[in-house]
């Protein structure tokens, strides 16, 4: 694609590199066809080639965002399929990201829709706030039906009650950081948890089931002291000071870690978040005191199921219930799309003695994308029902998922119990049954 910068423009490293990415693009329109909004709304606009050109226009000419501009962005899930598609290798990722920065910077967002957004970004990254905020949502949820058919700012309330749990038994507890889970055969390895934010408080099974199977396979777990929100919550509306600091903050607490006793890996146990500290050698580049540390810790992360896919697992247990039980994988667009890694959870699902079924449309996002399925609830459910109708037509026992985000929103549009894929590894290398397996397994 043919560019106009300015030399001016061009001494801007951010301009740079948006003139740099426009240019791979040579219009081909590959992308549309994997692209979850242009499938569903059918508009170029709302395509990564629609997308492209606004973003260019905006740029090129130093324009303050548009409400047309912000319109078809907002849409965007970050889904990252359209990265996948592309031959031409159109870093998406960092236009788009850009594209927000210049939205926040230029845009004067309606008053409703600034206020959830700062509700969001006051609540969602912090553990103690957010369990406040899920019990407050547990007697709020079953207004969520009335608020959606109201429209407008309370449809996005509706939303966020409606991904509330049903119960918030078992969620009250603090996230356990500063502690050190011991291995319990003779220690072969020692790795970091990213704890997080939003998912020690929704699931904290996800973790506990983490940390059982490595320390059964050898491995001491820290959960560092200090370590929090990866800043991808933030970083998706455009708030980039508010991610840089979380990333500082997630850096310091993981040196502390490598240059005391040192780690082997960095883990990440919801898929959307190891996008983003993956990213943090990028996202910190420009900053001398920590350009380097950002990626010696970017360079460590990994996700649970990279991890474990590279060591040498033993024989899985002889688990009662198990064999026989068909599982349908959905794989997270942070997995598939974003860190491009498609066959780990499988070949472990598989190992470990479950019956593997592909969802039809597997590359097309569940709606969830961080904070989507609240500020765009209506694309968002569009999304979901489409996932559960390809999910259900498998007709699967269960659905395993590697990200906290698709399980809650493809987990509030269908009866199949849904799993963390790291819950069902642990149960099949000796760990309990997921407690979401119960009823289902009591009834086959
Ligand atoms: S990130 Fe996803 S929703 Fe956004 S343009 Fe690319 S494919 Fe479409
Ligand atoms: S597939 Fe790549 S090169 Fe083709 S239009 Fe989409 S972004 Fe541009």
């Amino acid at each position: 694609m043919q560019t106009s910068f300015s030399e001016e423009q061009l001494a801007d490293p951010r301009l740079r590199q948006a003139n740099d990415i426009l240019r791979k693009c040579v219009h081909c329109g590959f992308c549309l066809a994997t692209c979850p909004t242009y499938v569903e709304l059918g508009n170029e606009l709302d395509s990564p080639r629609g997308r492209i050109y606004l973003i260019k226009d905006m740029l090129e000419n130093d324009k303050p965002a548009s409400q047309q501009v912000v319109t078809h962005i907002d849409r965007c899930l970050s889904c990252l399929a359209c990265m996948t598609t592309c031959p031409s290798g159109v870093d998406y990722m960092r236009l788009v990201d850009q594209a927000r920065v210049h939205i926040e910077e230029t845009y004067d967002r309606p008053f409703a829709d600034r206020l959830i957004r700062n509700v969001l970004a006051f609540v969602l990254p912090y553990p103690g706030r957010f369990r406040l905020a899920l019990a407050a949502a547990f007697f709020g949820k079953p207004f969520a039906p009335l608020l959606q058919r109201m429209g407008g700012p309370f449809a996005r309330m509706g939303a966020m009650l409606q991904l509330a749990p049903a119960s918030f038994a078992g969620r009250l507890r603090e996230a356990q950081t500063g502690n050190i889970f011991p291995a319990s055969s003779p220690r072969s390895g020692r790795v970091a948890i990213l704890t997080g934010c939003a998912q020690p408080v929704l699931d904290p099974g996800i973790n506990a089931a983490a940390i059982r199977l490595l320390n059964r396979l050898g491995i001491e777990v820290v959960l560092p002291a200090g370590e929090g929100c990866c800043g991808g919550l933030v970083h998706h509306m455009g708030r980039e000071a508010a991610a840089l600091a979380f990333a500082r903050a997630n850096v310091d607490a993981w040196m502390r870690e490598i240059e005391g006793e040192g780690l082997d890996a960095i883990l990440i146990t919801t898929s959307g978040c190891g996008v983003t500290i993956k990213d943090y050698g990028h996202m910190l580049a420009g900053d001398p005191e920590y350009a380097q540390k950002a990626v010696r810790v970017a360079a460590l992360a990994k996700d649970i199921t990279e991890y474990l896919a590279a060591i040498d697992l033993p024989e899985p247990a002889k688990t009662p219930g198990l064999p026989g039980l068909s599982v349908a994988y959905h794989s997270a667009c942070s997995l598939q799309h974003g860190q491009r890694i498609v066959l780990p959870p499988k070949m472990l699902l598989e190992k470990a003695g479950f019956i593997l079924r592909d969802v039809p449309e597997g590359h097309l996002c569940c709606g969830s994308a961080g904070t989507y399925n609240i500020m765009q609830s209506e694309i968002a459910t569009r999304l979901r029902a489409r996932k559960v109708r390809n999910i259900e037509s498998l007709k699967p026992d269960l659905i395993a998922a590697g990200n906290i985000g698709c399980m809650t929103q493809i987990g509030a549009g269908t009866a199949l119990p849904i799993v963390h894929t790291i819950e069902l590894l642990d149960w099949a290398w000796g760990g309990p049954r997921p407690e979401a397996l119960a009823v289902m397994l009591k009834e086959r």
